[in-house]
């Protein structure tokens, strides 16, 4: 479809405008890590079309195809380590069980007008059968221990705790500074966690 110079035009100056109107109700954006603002801000917009196709990509998880954004995807990979290095045999048996898990989705929050994480590539539930909304679940305190000290975030720490819940609240420039292709932390990141 081939949008016009005075359409062109119309489209930036509205967008000027949405802007210039967003930041003078709220001078604080509330672009806190983990928000759909920021999410949109370092990840694109989940709702425009094409997003899907231009972000969304498989990763290998646990023995399952799990779809999140291209950027993200080194954490994710880093996830998937976790698990495999501090719970082993819970990583099996993940490996090994139901097809419980699930990572992309275009919806909003359960109960909630707010696009979710999922809707982002942003976020993976794990072992979903096990870990229930509302319980405290099975998953290995280890991994969600290094988790968060890697800028993760786990939702069964929730008021509403949803402890299939993993989401990313790195940028997409911290994930590439830290962790390599295939997840594995570089030097300088793994120094870092060692000596940290
Ligand atoms: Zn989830």
């Amino acid at each position: 479809m081939a949008i016009g110079a005075a359409g062109l035009l119309a489209l930036i100056v509205g967008a000027l405008l949405m802007r210039g109107g967003e930041d003078s109700r709220s001078p604080v954006p509330e672009k806190v890590p983990g928000t759909p603002a920021w999410a949109q801000e370092h990840y694109g917009n989940s709702q425009k079309a094409g997003f899907e196709g231009r972000n969304i990509v498989k990763i290998e998880f646990l023995g399952r195809s799990m779809f999140v954004h291209r950027d993200a995807s080194r954490h994710f990979l880093r996830l998937e380590r976790l698990f495999e290095a501090r719970a082993p045999d819970y990583a099996a048996a993940v490996a090994a069980g139901e097809l419980d898990d699930w990572s992309y989705d275009l919806r909003n929050v359960r109960g909630a007008d707010v696009k979710s994480n999922h809707a982002f590539g942003l976020a993976v539930d794990i072992n979903a059968l096990a870990n229930p909304v509302g319980t405290s679940g099975d998953i290995p305190d280890e991994v969600v221990r290094q988790w968060e000290t890697e800028g993760g975030e786990w939702g069964g720490d929730w008021n509403r705790p949803d402890p299939m819940h993993f989401e990313t609240h790195l940028t997409p420039a911290q994930i590439r500074h830290r962790y390599r292709g295939d997840g594995t932390p570089r030097g300088w990141y793994l120094d870092q966690l060692i000596g940290g």
